[in-house]
């Protein structure tokens, strides 16, 4: 399948990614997991996004484009690929746009996941990554906690904070969201290819997007 997941940070979009790339071999690319490696590696693109996302700015748009560019020209995303974090800005899905026709690649489906302000504030300060960038497998304090000693259950690195999920920098990226990236609604909406799902149930989401999906 091919298709974009929006939704403010904390809406889910991460595990829910991760849960269907086990079902139907289309690879999960998150450009924030993507961005978070190379500036753990020191490589210019993670020295240049770095001051952005410490700062909860979106890194801009023509470096997301050149990563994507490459990004989804690789082997890997024959089978389909799940959007995750991207696009997120309307020059990003317009570059997008104009990008999979290139490609003559069509998108099934853009998922809005829609979740209360609350719940999203309530998960994104009680969430912990796993800080290997080849990992980053997402913990919970209270509902999915890493093992006793605070090891990544996948690769056993330690699981830690991420920089951006200070509640400055969380009020920050959730007001940025709405400026910059809550427009894509309406922008996918006008393509038909939109679907909201509300619900905090990543299970839920997850039968859904299948069930849009025709599978
Ligand atoms: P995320 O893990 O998706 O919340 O992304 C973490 C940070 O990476 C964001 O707060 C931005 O600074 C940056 N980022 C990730 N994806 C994008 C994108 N598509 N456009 C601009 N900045 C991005």
């Amino acid at each position: 399948m091919r298709i974009i997941l929006l939704g403010a940070p904390g809406a889910g979009k991460g595990t829910v990614a991760k849960a269907l790339t086990d079902f139907d071999g289309s690879v999960q690319i998150s450009t924030g997991d993507i961005l978070r490696g190379a500036v753990k590696a020191g490589t210019k693109l993670g020295k240049q996004a770095h001051g952005y996302m410490e700062r909860g700015d979106l890194v801009p748009d023509t470096l997301i484009m050149d990563i994507m560019e490459a990004r989804l020209q690789e082997r890997d995303c024959k089978k389909g690929f799940i959007l995750d974090g991207f696009p997120r800005t309307i020059p990003q899905a317009e570059a997008l746009k104009k990008l999979l026709q290139r490609l003559k690649l069509k998108l099934d489906l853009v998922v809005n996941l829609d979740v209360p302000r609350e719940v999203i504030l309530d998960r994104l300060t009680t969430r912990r990554t796993c800080s290997n960038p080849d990992c980053q497998e997402i913990y919970n304090i209270k509902s999915k906690p890493p093992a006793e000693d605070g090891r990544c259950t996948k690769c056993g690195s330690p699981v830690v904070q991420r920089a951006d999920e200070t509640e400055e920098a969380i009020t920050k990226r959730l007001k940025t969201y709405n400026e910059k990236t809550a427009p894509l609604v309406d922008f996918y909406r006008k393509e038909r290819l939109l679907k909201t799902i509300t619900s905090t149930s990543s299970g839920e989401i997850v039968r859904a997007i299948k069930e849009a999906v025709g599978r």
